[in-house]
């Protein structure tokens, strides 16, 4: 094992330190679960769209090993289930699909994808069931235009791949002597299950996804920050707006879900039309506009929710119960 290693997949790694455990490692210590989350670098030919297509980007792979294939195969509808829910947190409408085990082989695949036009994966889903599958793992000559489930239609779509599963079985653990001691004291092949998430893909591919013409949108729990507050453009009692603004984001922050989610946008040479257009752009899920209304007697804050286009006058008070209970990653 080298530090200079920068290969696509590690499953030979992983599996050589599984095996370096090998006479020790007891059917009580299983299943065992690696994760390696680093950054990866691909001699990319053709660099494109942005984080999508990228020489350099992060992964969050794991590896599974179990006793038995039934266990593995438990192991292997766990991680699904976590990546359904990850992806689902996130905010995105993914597709799961019968994937190709291609030249990682193995039993079983599913990819998840995004549906996008500039995906470069391919996919068959049924319109009424949750079935699908990569049109990679077709022969051409048999194309079925039914659901093989539940006979409905099929719909042929471009995606963008976000996550991948494999169930190994001992394809590796053979090659490299990955085992375990059985109760008996036997050596046993260990039943492997590799699994990917593409981290910087699944943001890149999730504002691909969600975002409007000239504005972005992210899946809203990973927005780089909730909350702009933006106070009105300098010049009449410019220092009371300001205080406004401070008070307004001392008190925000110490909700603990929005540590670190609030910024003030203080560039008051802009009007605020100038810098809710740029709000708006950058896709902050809330704008909080301290105009003329926080200073009259009412002393109410423009509340925007840039996502759902609606926009509220509220006290302080009222603003920062609302935005008390918003879902950040931090939760
Ligand atoms: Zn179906």
């Amino acid at each position: 094992m080298g530090a200079a290693i920068t290969g696509e997949t590690h499953e030979e790694l992983v599996t050589d330190l599984i095996s370096k455990m090998g006479n020790n490692l007891s059917y009580k210590k299983l299943p065992v679960r690696l994760y390696q989350i680093s950054r990866k670098f691909r001699d990319e030919m053709h660099p494109r769209h942005g984080l999508l297509r990228s020489r350099e980007f992060e992964m969050k792979d794991l590896y599974t090993f179990d006793t038995t294939e039934e266990n593995a195969t438990k192991t292997y509808e766990i991680v699904c289930q976590v990546y359904e829910n990850i992806f689902n947190r996130l905010g995105l409408q993914f597709k799961k699909v019968i994937g190709a085990t291609g030249n990682i082989g193995g039993k079983l695949s599913h990819e998840f994808l995004l549906q996008s036009d500039i995906g470069e994966d391919t996919i068959i889903v049924c319109n009424s069931c949750q079935y699908g599958r990569n049109i990679e793992i077709e022969d051409p000559s048999v194309r079925e235009n039914k659901c093989p489930r539940c006979g409905s239609e099929l719909d042929q779509m471009s995606a963008i791949e976000v996550g991948h599963s494999f169930l190994l079985g001992t394809k590796y653990s053979e090659i490299l002597g990955s085992t375990y001691k059985d109760k008996n004291g036997q050596n046993i092949v260990t039943q492997m299950g590799c699994y990917g998430l593409g981290v910087t893909r699944i943001l890149q591919a999730g504002i691909e996804v969600l975002s409007e013409d000239e504005a972005i949108r992210w899946p809203k729990i990973i927005s780089p920050y909730q909350i702009c507050i933006i106070p009105q453009m300098k010049g009449y009692m410019e220092e009371k707006f300001m205080e406004l603004a401070n008070n307004l984001y001392d008190e925000l922050v110490t909700v603990p879900n929005l540590r670190g989610e609030v910024v003030i946008d203080d560039r008051t040479r802009f009007t605020v039309g100038n810098r809710l257009t740029q709000a708006n752009r950058l896709g902050y899920p809330y704008v909080v506009v301290i105009g003329k209304s926080a200073i009259d007697e009412e002393q109410k804050f423009e509340l925007q929710d840039i996502y759902n286009k609606t926009t509220d006058f509220l006290s302080s008070s009222q603003i920062i119960s609302k935005l008390s209970n918003i879902k950040t990653a931090g939760q």
